[in-house]
């Protein structure tokens, strides 16, 4: 038997309503805020990532697929969704046009990463990239989106941390002053934060298995180190966060490694109430330097990913979603050759009427099909039989009442919306 590759998943049965219902409300929350829909590959050269993500990050240090097609190119399928998104804004010089650019994606990203509870190798993100501004309403309409996504679906005890890095003066020299602390204590970091102090020593900050050492906690802060204009930007994003009534708290130990982001950086959590462990369930950031840096002119950018994995997942815990059922809305059963004629014809017009319909075609017997609409869910049978049909006439059976009505053949798709 061939088995699907580690780190991957199939999704169906219940998991899929879950997945549609979710797909339904980013979809339609996407339009109310008045962002468009946009698909770009899910593989690209390799240079696109090691130029936005950074060579130095684990993401294409240790986790990128990479691999050479038939043409000897250096092919990278997608770890992320913002480099993908960009590249496309400078290729079909969106930039040109007058308005700002605001997008949404809904796709696969890959990494080889330890496959573990939320963590696989194919998984999925939505997220936003809006482009051309730099108003601070922006960063706050973009987190603000992504907390009420995630409250549309209910999901309770969600923690917005928010932190700025600053522009580039100020990422500066909050760099110059993590080398500054760090360096005497460079024997006491681990192997990769050693090198990430030569890279890019904001990474020490992320790092998973130094992150709860004492040197780290006391590490600089971002905020510290923000010159008046950065910092005078970070206030304006907060006091329209208060608006926009967003539960945020400002964290200074957020810095989200990615060479690419300046300005404001934040992540979001829910919280378990049972044992107050905490689930990453999105992030996002922006990256102003970001264009410049992929051959494109001085622009803005931000953006945000959230992980569908882990969302349905927050969902599958909650009562809330236990009860969602695949349900149908007529079940339309015949035995013989000539009332399955007549049952192709009237399911052909109700699911052309927009009515979810199904029928048999498994060869059950009626009481098979009896079965079968209860496990569907059904809410009206229609029952054909040769003697009625040669008066017309169809049964319409409530299935919830049980109660029956013989319906004239020609009026049945009429008499079943009406009473759906
Ligand atoms: P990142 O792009 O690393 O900032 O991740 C943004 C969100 O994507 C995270 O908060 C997760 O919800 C999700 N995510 C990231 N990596 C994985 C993974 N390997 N498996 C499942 N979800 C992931």
């Amino acid at each position: 038997m061939i088995t699907k590759p580690k780190g991957t998943v199939d999704i169906m049965g219940d998991d899929s309503l879950l997945w549609e219902y979710v797909n339904n409300v980013v979809n339609t929350m996407m339009k109310y805020y008045n962002y468009e829909y946009i698909r770009t590959p899910i593989f690209e050269s390799s240079e696109l990532f090691h130029r936005t993500v950074g060579e130095s990050s684990d993401i294409v240090r240790k986790e990128t697929y990479d691999f050479k097609d038939k043409g000897d190119r250096d092919i990278t399928l997608r770890p992320e969704g913002t480099a993908g998104v960009v590249r496309s804004y400078i290729e079909n010089k969106l930039y040109a046009e007058p308005d700002i650019k605001k997008y949404y994606y809904n796709g696969t990203m890959y990494r080889y990463e330890r496959p573990q509870t939320g963590r696989l190798r194919e998984f999925t993100q939505f997220g936003v990239e809006v482009l051309g501004s730099n108003d601070p309403l922006i960063d706050a309409e973009v987190i603000s989106l992504q907390y009420n996504i995630l409250s549309a679906l209910n999901i309770e005890n969600l923690q917005v941390s928010i932190n700025s890095l600053g522009d580039a003066e100020s990422r500066n020299s909050y760099r110059d002053a993590l080398v500054k602390y760090f360096t005497p204590h460079i024997d006491e970091l681990c192997e990769d934060c050693k090198e990430r102090l030569k890279t890019n020593p904001l990474r020490i900050l992320d790092c998973k298995v130094d992150k709860d050492s004492e040197i780290l906690k006391n590490a600089p802060k971002t905020i510290d180190y923000l010159n008046k204009e950065s910092k005078d930007r970070f206030d304006k994003v907060l006091k329209y966060l208060d608006i926009l009534e967003v539960d945020y708290e400002v964290d200074p130990s957020i810095v989200r490694g990615l060479d690419y982001y300046d300005h404001t950086v934040f992540e979001i959590y829910t919280l378990d109430n049972n044992d107050g462990s905490q689930s990453a369930l999105g992030a996002g950031g922006r990256y102003n330097k970001l264009i410049k840096e992929l051959d494109g002119p001085d622009s803005y950018g931000i953006g945000f990913a959230c992980g569908m994995d882990r969302i349905i997942n927050e969902l599958k815990k909650m009562d809330l979603y236990k009860d969602i059922k695949k349900e149908i809305e007529v079940y339309v059963m015949y035995v013989s050759e000539e009332e399955k004629l007549h049952a192709i014809d009237i399911v052909q017009s109700l699911r052309l009427n927009g009515v979810v319909c199904e029928t048999n075609t498994l060869e059950k017997g009626l009481k098979g099909q009896f079965k079968e609409a209860d496990r569907l869910n059904t809410k009206l049978l229609v029952i054909l039989n040769d003697e009625d049909l040669k008066k017309g006439l169809v049964n319409v059976k409530d299935n919830a009442t049980k109660e029956e009505t013989k319906v004239d053949i020609s009026e049945v798709v009429d008499y079943i919306i009406g009473n759906l």
